[in-house]
Order: C-alpha cells, then sequence, then structure tokens
C-alpha cells in the first residue's frame, strides 16, 4: 500500500508503458534529461487547472486528467508541433488513492495514445491543483503562430463549433437534458469532456497554414488574437460556421441560437487557422489524410479587428452576453 510522496510517485507516476526513445532519464533524478533531434525547435507549454475554478473539487479525477492533458496537447497542436514529453505538477489535499488510481490510468491512456511521455513533476499537498508543461518538437521554423496572417488568406476551423457549449449547459442543468434523446446529450456531452486535441491536423498545417490557435475562450474571442499578432482584419461570416445536427437540435432548430453558442463555445480544441487562397488544393491534400473536417468560416482583411457577417452582409441580431464582439478599425 503506497503511503508517502515517494511510493506514490513510484507506484503512479513512474508506472507509464509508453518509453520514448529521446528520453536519456526519466522520473526519479533531479533533473529528466531529453534528446532534441538536430533542426528542430521545442515547443513549450503550460497551463494549470484548479479546482473550484477549473474544475468542481469532485469531479471525476479521469475526466479531470483528460482535460488537463488535453488542453495541453491542444496548445501544441496549435502550433504543428508533435508531442513529445510532459511535467506534472500536482497539488493534493491528501494522499487519496481512489483519486489518484483513475486519475493515472485516464492520463497514460491518452499520454500513449499521443505518444507523449511523462517525465518528471512535483507532487505537494495543498488544495487540489494540476499544472502540466508539455514539450513538442517541430521543424526548425515551421512552427504555427499568431502571427502569420496575410490579407486576402481564408480563415478555416476544425470540426463543429458550439457542441462543447451545449454539453457543459446539459452537464449543469440535468433536469433540462430529458427533454432530449439519451443519444443525443451523451454525444454533446462527450464532446464536451472528451474533445479530441487535434494534433495530426496542426502536424499537417505545417507549411500551409499561415497562422493558427487553438479555440479555448470561443472562435470570436480567440480570432482576434490572430488579427491582432498578425495585424490585419478578420471577417467572419455567421452563415460558414459549422454546425452540428446535434447542436442544431440542442437549440430547438434556432439557427441563429446555435450560431451563438458557435460563436462563444470555449474548450472546443479545435484549430481555428488561416491560409491563403493559393494553398486551398494543398490544404485539401494535406488534411485528406486526417479524418478531420474543415471548414472556411471567414477572410482576412487589411485593417484591425473583427466583424462579424451574416451572407456578407452586415450582422443584424446582436450577440448575447457579447458587448464588444465587433471591434472596427481602430
Ligand atoms: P526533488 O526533491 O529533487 O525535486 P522530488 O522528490 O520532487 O525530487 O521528485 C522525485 C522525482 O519524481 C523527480 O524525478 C520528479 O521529477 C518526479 N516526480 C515527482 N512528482 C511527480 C509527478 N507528480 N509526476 C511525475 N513525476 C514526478
Ligand atoms: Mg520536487
Amino acid at each position: 500500500m503506497a503511503k508517502n510522496e515517494f511510493d506514490i510517485i513510484k507506484h503512479y507516476f513512474a508506472q507509464q508503458q509508453l518509453q520514448r526513445d529521446d528520453v536519456a532519464l526519466a522520473i526519479g533524478d533531479d533533473c529528466a534529461l531529453v534528446n532534441v533531434p538536430a533542426d528542430y525547435s521545442v515547443a513549450v507549454s503550460t497551463d494549470s487547472l484548479v479546482a473550484g475554478t477549473h474544475f468542481l473539487a469532485d469531479a471525476d479525477p479521469a475526466s479531470v486528467a483528460y482535460k488537463a492533458l488535453a488542453s495541453n496537447l491542444s496548445d501544441l497542436a496549435a502550433m504543428g508541433a508533435t508531442p513529445a514529453w510532459v511535467s506534472l505538477a500536482l497539488t493534493l489535499p491528501t494522499i487519496d488513492e481512489a483519486w489518484l488510481a483513475p486519475f493515472c490510468h485516464s492520463f497514460f491512456e491518452l499520454a500513449n495514445q499521443y505518444n507523449i511521455q511523462l517525465i518528471g513533476g512535483d507532487t505537494t499537498k495543498g488544495p487540489l491543483s494540476i499544472t502540466l508543461t508539455v514539450q513538442g518538437l517541430v521543424p526548425r521554423g515551421q512552427a504555427l503562430t499568431r502571427r502569420g496572417a496575410q490579407v486576402g488568406d481564408d480563415v478555416y476551423v476544425t470540426g463543429d463549433l458550439g457542441d462543447s457549449a451545449a454539453g457543459l449547459a446539459l452537464i449543469l442543468n440535468q433536469s433540462s437534458s430529458q427533454q432530449y434523446s439519451a443519444n443525443l446529450v451523451t454525444t454533446l456531452v462527450d464532446r464536451h469532456f472528451k474533445a479530441q486535441p487535434r494534433v495530426n491536423v496542426g502536424e499537417a498545417l505545417r507549411g500551409i497554414a499561415s497562422a493558427a490557435l487553438d479555440i479555448s475562450d470561443g472562435v470570436i474571442a480567440d480570432v482576434k488574437h490572430i488579427a491582432q499578432g498578425s495585424e490585419v482584419a478578420i471577417d467572419i461570416d455567421v452563415e460558414q460556421l459549422p454546425l452540428s445536427a446535434e447542436l442544431l437540435a440542442f437549440c430547438g432548430e434556432d439557427r441563429q441560437r446555435a450560431q451563438q453558442l458557435a460563436l462563444t463555445s470555449g474548450e472546443e480544441y479545435e484549430l481555428c487557422f488561416t491560409a491563403s487562397v493559393a494553398n486551398r488544393d494543398a490544404l485539401k491534400a494535406a488534411l485528406a489524410h486526417t479524418n478531420v473536417k474543415y471548414s472556411c468560416i471567414g477572410k482576412v482583411k487589411a485593417g484591425s479587428g473583427l466583424s462579424l457577417l451574416q451572407l456578407g452582409k452586415p450582422l443584424t441580431w446582436q450577440l448575447s452576453g457579447w458587448d464588444h464582439f465587433v471591434e472596427t478599425n481602430n
């Protein structure tokens, strides 16, 4: 029976099946050692999840592990990086093996799937929180940043938008879910809890996309980062937003409501990226093998800020809850 911090590390964190060839020294020493191939850059990203802020303290540990790792993998995907190594700083109120066992099982399941190895971390006592630092490899000069969008480029997103927000609404308001089919509820709830980071898309977009990011705060909030980083304006046409059949059913076939959710839904783990018109065929060919759909939702223009259009004309309805959604040239 594991008892102290060292037993916990040995029994749980050092038990990953996957062992990468480029890890020279993993868990157990003062530092991990990894070998970086020549001509590659290491993409590094850290995210923290704090109980009570990012998840409920009594949330299912398997879901917490999935969310923590998936959101970090999504950041690597957005840079076009291939996942390689991860460190875990875990703060726990008590050594609770009934919590740790499903947490590690779920963590390693996802980590193995994406070929990323847990190489170290820290385990401390305190209010529950999880901090991950992921590292990925990208050929030097080929990382996808937020700064490369050019006037005239198309703006794209992967997958469907809005499902994660609908899933969260169903989770938070269980009673309302009774009016929907069990199938619809399961699909949307899974899209919230089990969204797939688009790692293979990020890799395929190297050399093709001019800018990219992952959708964590809603496409209208996130696309502004590309507009700012690239010093351009972006037009998004709400009629081009990809909406799932489940989302439309959830919204009672009210398209405008579905479009609102699609624009503002966070934690989608979909990628938003820009690419030149000249690269349309290359994009189609590169993404054909990923089994992930993508849709053109707008255009990069000269100027600054984000404008929402409907069938090419300025949007006539107000997006509720978003006062500053349109930033005209300033
Ligand atoms: P130190 O005192 O040198 O920081 P620790 O006692 O914190 O070492 O950790 C011992 C070893 O276990 C280190 O290699 C560290 O990276 C690893 N480790 C500690 N906590 C975790 C964790 N939660 N996940 C993965 N590795 C961990
Ligand atoms: Mg330590």
